[in-house]
């Protein structure tokens, strides 16, 4: 039964008295894997915000506004990659072991790999990454021809499995986590540096759309082997300032990061073992050169929520924040009661007015509770904007406070002024 009868008619989904956010705070308390040093700021924020529950170490289930958050981001990841000719496809998860011996890959992932052994006895592995499933899958087509190339394939952004020794921080570190993967083949090695840069530029582009600060690092190649290689990092901490021991004449800053993206060229490394060749400009069979490329999607909701909030009130990149708009009707019984018809009318007018707030405007209904009680629950959450319908929703031409999160700016502003606003 919701909180308010006269919302009503508001969709269940958009009152916040009807939202499945439960705090898994006391699972923090009991779960000894999750004590201390195992937590940080932003898996403490999600589980206090009802973001996430932990299951077993390293899995979470995501809860409904986590799962809209993703959401989000996946559509702008999909809108980056697609700008640059990527196109989508599955691969299974579930991996037979024959490929990752292949490549040498079964020995040298040690324990990360997960295993596990069929009805039959044979061996398979949860994919930690696909290289070796979409090298198989080129070399599969034997006319694969150059007029396909640059030929970029990325995974759905699915799940990916490692058996990391020590799973923490929240969604930052899991043994199950959400990874876009993508792939490229090309006809040169110069090509393939082109397709290396167009999706550096792409992820630069991913990041500065979310607002987040990112640096790209020139990187190790690991186990995936390969000759060039950048992460994507998220600064934390900047320690900051000494004389530059590699050119001498400027400064170095040091600064802690979060990986949030990683880039490989590959060059003939996995082309070569699974021998995925095209036809040249004369017709001729010749080896691929690849590069892989991926991004943490589960990390960099967590990364974001960890660089952007402070130690009690979560802040989101505009654009992955569940929810845009959070309208506050006045406490039940209060002298400006009247106020909430206005309050139900504004969030039907903003989702029907401006298409992007469709669905994206709640109704704190719970109006048995304060507003102030409600505006910390607001800011604890970090709608990007609320608006409290309060006294001057009932003068002549109502306004309404407005408070931008992401500023702390606090504005009145009339209905026309709020359209123009969002
Ligand atoms: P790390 O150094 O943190 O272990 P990695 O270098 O092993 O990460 P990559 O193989 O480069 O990871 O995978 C691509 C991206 O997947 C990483 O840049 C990171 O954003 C994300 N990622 C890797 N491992 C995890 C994990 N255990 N949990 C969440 N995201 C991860
Ligand atoms: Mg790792
Ligand atoms: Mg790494
Ligand atoms: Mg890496």
């Amino acid at each position: 039964v919701p909180a308010s009868t006269s919302s009503r008619h508001i969709r269940p989904t958009l009152l916040v008295s009807r939202l499945y956010q439960p705090a898994s705070l006391r699972d923090m308390r009991q779960d000894t894997l999750l004590k201390g040093e195992m937590t940080c700021k932003s898996q403490r924020l999600m589980q206090k915000a009802g973001l996430i529950h932990p299951s077993n170490p390293g899995c979470y289930y995501y809860l409904p506004a986590t799962v809209r958050s993703m959401e989000k981001l996946m559509r702008v990841i999909d809108q980056e990659m697609q700008g640059i000719g990527g196109q989508k496809l599955d691969m299974p998860s579930l991996c037979s072991a024959e490929l990752w011996k292949n490549s040498g890959r079964w020995d040298l992932m040690g324990k990360e790999l997960l295993r596990l052994k069929d009805r039959h006895g044979g061996d398979y592995c949860l994919a930690p990454t696909h290289e070796e499933a979409v090298t198989t899958l080129v070399a599969h087509q034997t006319t694969l021809s150059h007029r396909l190339m640059p030929l970029l394939l990325y995974q759905v952004i699915t799940r990916k499995f490692r058996d990391e020794p020590k799973p923490r921080f929240g969604l930052l570190r899991g043994r199950e986590f959400y990874m876009k993967d993508m792939y490229s083949f090309d006809v040169s090695e110069e090509a393939a540096y082109q397709t290396y840069e167009s999706v550096c530029q792409a992820y630069t582009r991913l990041f500065a759309r979310l607002g987040l600060r990112c640096v790209q690092v020139q990187a190790d190649t690991g186990n995936i082997g390969g000759k060039l290689s950048h992460e994507f990092q998220l600064p934390t901490m900047s320690s900051d300032r000494t004389d530059c021991p590699q050119c001498n004449t400027g400064t170095l800053v040091e600064s802690r990061g979060i990986e949030v993206g990683h880039t490989f060229y590959l060059g003939k490394k996995y082309s070569q073992i699974f021998n995925a060749t095209f036809s040249n400009y004369q017709n001729k069979s010749e080896v691929a050169e690849m590069g892989c490329y991926g991004l943490g999607v589960t990390r960099i909701l967590a990364a974001a929520i960890e660089v952007m909030s402070t130690e009690e009130e979560i802040r989101w990149p505009g654009l992955l924040a569940p929810y845009q708009v959070c309208v506050l009707p006045p406490k039940k019984g209060s002298k400006v009661d009247k106020a909430a018809v206005l309050a139900e009318e504004l969030v039907h007018t903003l989702g029907e007015t401006l298409p992007g707030l469709r669905g994206e405007v709640v109704l704190d209904d719970r109006t048995q509770m304060t507003i102030g009680k409600r505006l910390k629950d607001a800011s604890k959450l970090g709608y990007p904007y609320v608006i409290v319908a309060g006294q001057g929703a009932l003068e002549e031409t109502p306004r309404f406070e407005v408070i931008c999160q992401q500023t702390g700016e606090t504005m009145f502003l009339s209905r026309d002024g709020l359209l123009d606003l969002l």
